[in-house]
């Protein structure tokens, strides 16, 4: 598998050591060349033009905001630091910063598949940090103020001095594969007749291999043996972590479970192939900036044989 899959191959350094040094970081905050990316209430700033791009500003764009606000360093490329900026604050930032000629704000999961795919994967990272700050200056131990460290890696609080780290949520995504058949289920209010690989969070004290197994049984009554990992897609929605398997079945009747999806199905490779390259009106699968999509394609290309 070497497609590319967005939100994933960030290229930054997120530079682990010398973000812990106090000078490094203000001389960055403070070098011209630095480049900062605003995200207003989480959407972030993009260029204007057939190819849309991350629109990365210079500190001046922000630093007379009151209260300014705090830039998280995402990382360095070519030794060039970039963080990003949450300017959540402002009612209006187009028009307060004109920029609505150049450059807009944009929901980052309806513009992903704009994007080229290496500034998905800043943009995931940037995403995933700004919310996660905007939700925890507070502390879950004891109620009090947090502040952000190491350039915004983590926060500590001032009261307990309980160290908070970024979470991540972790979700299990499998194709089920029983000789040459796939399965698949599609969910209430999804598009046309798309269907997509069965998934759900690993809960608290699971094995990814087991969520696999619970979560097929739950949602389609199909028995799962064999789990094997492919490949995983950070998802900044607020803050998964898209783990993606393939699971072999050890049985194969359906009985879906209503409140979960609305239909699980097995289908065939050739179907898969012309849902792929969508060639079949009464089929869909979701589209490459997904997950699901590198899953169904490795198994229609590649088969099951290499992972079993
Ligand atoms: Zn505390």
């Amino acid at each position: 598998m070497t497609d590319p899959i967005a939100f994933a191959g960030n290229p930054l350094d997120r530079e682990p050591v010398r973000r812990r040094d106090r000078d490094w970081l203000e001389a960055r905050l403070a070098d011209e060349d630095s480049r900062f990316l605003p995200l207003w209430r989480l959407s972030p700033l993009l260029k204007k033009g057939e190819q849309r791009a991350l629109a990365w500003a210079r500190r001046e764009f922000f630093e007379d905001l009151d209260p300014a606000p705090e830039p998280v360093l995402l990382g360095t490329d070519d030794d060039v630091a970039h963080f990003a900026v949450d300017v959540s604050a402002v009612a209006d930032p187009e028009g307060a910063f004109e920029i609505a000629e150049v450059a807009s704000f944009e929901d980052l999961r309806a513009a992903a598949a704009q994007l080229p795919i290496s500034e998905t994967g800043i943009a995931a990272q940037a995403r995933a940090y700004v919310d996660w700050h905007a939700r925890h200056r507070f502390c879950a131990a004891c109620g009090g103020h947090t502040r952000s460290v190491q350039a915004g890696a983590n926060r500590v609080c001032f009261d307990c001095q309980a160290d908070h780290f970024p979470r991540t949520d972790p979700v299990a995504i499998a194709v089920v594969v029983r000789g040459q058949q796939c399965l698949l289920g599609r969910s209430p209010g999804w598009p046309g007749r798309m269907f997509s690989a069965l998934a759900g969070f690993v809960e608290a004290g699971e094995s990814i291999e087991d969520a696999v197994r619970r979560e097929v049984f739950e949602e389609a009554g199909v028995r799962v043996g064999r789990v094997r990992y492919l490949l995983s897609q950070p998802w900044p929605f607020p803050s998964s972590l898209m783990i993606g398997c393939v699971a072999h079945a050890k049985s194969e009747e359906i009985r879906i479970d209503p409140s979960e999806i609305e239909e699980a199905r097995w289908f065939s490779r050739d179907a898969l192939r012309a849902a792929l390259d969508g060639k079949r009106s009464d089929l869909s699968v979701p589209p490459p900036f997904a997950i699901a999509h590198h899953l169904i394609r490795t198994w229609v290309h590649d088969g099951a044989g290499g992972f079993f």
